[in-house]
């Protein structure tokens, strides 16, 4: 049994760990943007409901609670699946609408994407939704903008910025941790990483996705029990249809059937697994005010500098 007790941080009963899903169907994928274009998607044969109703028992019969990041475009053709999710207890989260990642948007075009989202989302199930993910993890230091959105939008949350060095998203010298993140002067947001594995000064990126289907299994329990030792929350993110190795399969570049196609027998096993072995599952939105004040002994990081504050 993975031992998550912390040994030597502030206080280890309260070190919340995350399980989030990224609602999406197979044709969201980035890899399959310029293959399976955006007016086509509905052409290809949807499997999202059979994947988050199997991560919806596979969670039931663990007792874990998770948070579900919806993309819109999902929302406003599965609406049962979406008030399934949040009558089974779980927070709904905003994925955006049409996963345009955040280098394709501005200021105004982002806005109506989120607000659309959030408003459907909402209107669907009561709920306050309070956190966001950006499609492939797109908030960097180009789109720093987005926070002052999102904080306009009355969003409490993000968990977009991967504190790791990746081609097309990631920040590497952002804390590992939550912290405050802001745009220059503009208000500060909340923001909680991904988890990652430190090795010196590096880190190795362990929360999920592709990484969490390619390579040993011993990286994220590696990461989860050193993320406990050092008191910091665990947050991990996955995709329904990382569960579903009978998705049919598009015609993708040779490195994009690997990143999207490997390892999808073996995800289910291992996500059981990982929620059995550690001790304490919560939604984002459970544990706010203790990842605040996890990212109040921080100074401010400014996206835009890519530095600390110093205010
Ligand atoms: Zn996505």
């Amino acid at each position: 049994m993975l031992d998550l007790t912390p040994m030597s941080v502030r206080d280890p009963a309260r070190v919340p760990c995350c399980v989030s899903i990224d609602v999406e169907e197979y044709v969201h994928v980035e890899v399959a943007r310029g293959v399976v274009d955006f007016n086509q998607w509905d052409d290809w044969p949807s499997r999202v409901e059979r994947n988050v109703d199997l991560l919806l028992t596979l969670f039931d019969a663990c007792g874990l609670r998770g948070t579900f990041f919806i993309l819109g475009h999902v929302a406003q053709r599965h609406e049962s699946m979406v008030k399934r999710i949040a009558q089974a207890g779980h927070e709904i989260a905003s994925h955006g609408s049409n996963h345009q990642r955040l280098h394709q948007l501005n200021t105004e075009t982002f806005r109506a994407d989120v607000l659309a989202c959030k408003k459907l989302l909402e209107d669907q199930t009561g709920q306050h939704v309070r956190g966001y993910r950006a499609p492939t993890f797109s908030v960097v230091r180009q789109t720093a903008w987005a926070i002052d959105v999102l904080v306009e939008l009355g969003f409490e949350y993000d968990a977009s910025i991967f504190p790791i060095r990746h081609p097309w998203y990631g920040v590497p010298t952002t804390p590992v941790s939550p912290f405050m993140v802001c745009n220059g002067s503009g208000s500060a947001l909340l923001e909680v990483p991904p988890l990652v594995y430190r090795l010196g000064s590096w880190n190795l990126p362990a929360a999920g996705g592709g990484y969490f289907r390619l390579l040993p299994l011993v990286l994220m329990q590696w990461a989860l029990a050193q993320a406990c030792r050092q008191g910091r929350p665990a947050i991990l993110y996955f995709h329904p249809w990382e569960f579903d190795p009978q998705m049919p399969r598009m015609p993708l570049s040779v490195t994009g059937r690997i990143r999207t196609y490997t390892g999808l027998r073996r995800a289910q096993s291992r996500l059981e697994c990982i929620m059995r072995r550690s001790s304490r599952w919560s939604p984002i939105g459970d544990v706010l005010g203790e990842l605040r004040a996890l990212a109040d002994t921080h100074p401010v990081f400014d996206l835009a500098r890519c530095a600390v504050t110093h205010n």
